[in-house]
């Protein structure tokens, strides 16, 4: 539950950020809005971290659990994608090319081995459209899953690839859950529901995107309805690689003063998440809604660097 010294330093900090000086078109109300919402949510019993605004309405998912001790990784599996959204962050033009834990290499094996090494026990495999080359990913599977160690193994897909004899061979390779970005198929929840038939843990993960709240909040039914087990909301940022479309769709980022991160919030967009935290503790019968916020992945980063620390200094 969210303590009273966390909600003032909360409150304190987004009054700032929402009105940091030489912003144009600077939203006077943001502060209230959020504080009501912040209230609404507190009533309705929101768990969480409001210091670094990692708010969830009734459990994590799995693979989050590892992420957030900062000893989560992300697998890379190709730049390449059959999609083009506006708020994707990936390098442009774009590459195929395997990365892991920030460091490139030439096949599976070798990414399993920076896992190991790094003592890592969550990596979400993700791109790009990795389901592009489903191969590539059921060998990156298979690897990941013979390690020692077990890591929890999630995939991050935007569905145009999930069809069942896929989502079945993944299953049998050891994936653990799969994680849709619907926002790149216009919500389109027909892939969550192959899914639902193969995995016990699906993951509906989306940024909160300020002019899609009313939609955003039927999917939520939806995905209740489905018996869909998580959604994971990210705050809408501004990186050097989308910010010129990021414009011209009418969404501007500020200094969200978070030291360890290379893009930047758009304010309106924390206001949307919590809209949707709201209400999902208000109608969603199941379903758990997480919102991971750029405060969260400064918090991870923090964590993950000071974890890569103590690994590079073990003998
Ligand atoms: S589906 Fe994902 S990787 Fe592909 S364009 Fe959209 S955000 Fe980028």
């Amino acid at each position: 539950m969210l303590r009273d010294s966390d909600d003032l330093s909360w409150y304190a900090r987004k009054a700032a950020l929402a009105l940091t000086p030489g912003r144009e078109s600077a939203d006077d109300g943001l502060p209230r809005r959020l504080e009501r919402l912040l209230l609404r949510l507190r009533a309705a019993g929101v768990k969480g971290d409001a210091s670094t605004m990692t708010l969830f309405t009734r459990r994590l998912p799995p693979g989050c659990r590892p992420c957030l001790a900062g000893r989560g990784t992300n697998l890379y599996a190709t730049g390449l994608c059959t999609r083009d959204c506006f708020f994707c962050f990936n390098q442009k033009p774009r590459k195929d090319e395997l990365v892991v834990h920030g460091i490139g290499v030439k096949t599976p094996e070798q990414a399993a081995e920076i896992v190991e090494r790094y003592g890592l026990r969550s990596v979400g495999i993700s791109g790009g459209e990795p389901l592009l080359f489903a191969q590539r990913v059921l060998d990156i599977v298979r690897v990941l899953r013979a390690l020692p160690r077990r890591v929890t193994i999630d995939l991050y897909t935007n569905g145009d690839r999930a069809d069942e004899p896929t989502l079945r061979a993944l299953r049998q390779a050891g994936l653990d859950g799969i994680r849709f970005d619907l926002a790149a198929r216009d919500y389109d929840t027909s892939p969550v529901e192959r899914a639902l038939a193969f995995f016990q843990d699906v993951t509906v993960e989306i940024p909160a995107v300020p002019r899609d709240v009313e939609r955003q909040r039927r999917m939520i039914g939806e995905l209740d309805e489905l018996g869909v087990p998580f959604l994971n909301l990210h705050e809408l940022f501004v990186s050097p690689e989308n910010a010129q479309r990021m414009k011209a769709e009418g969404y501007e980022a500020v200094d969200g003063g978070h030291e360890r991160l290379l893009w930047q919030p758009v304010p309106e967009s924390a206001e949307a998440a919590l809209e949707l935290l709201v209400y999902a503790c208000e109608k969603a019968r199941t379903l758990s809604v997480y919102y991971c916020s750029c405060g969260t992945q400064d918090a991870i980063s923090r964590r993950g660097l000071a974890w890569r620390r103590r690994a590079l200094a073990r003998p």
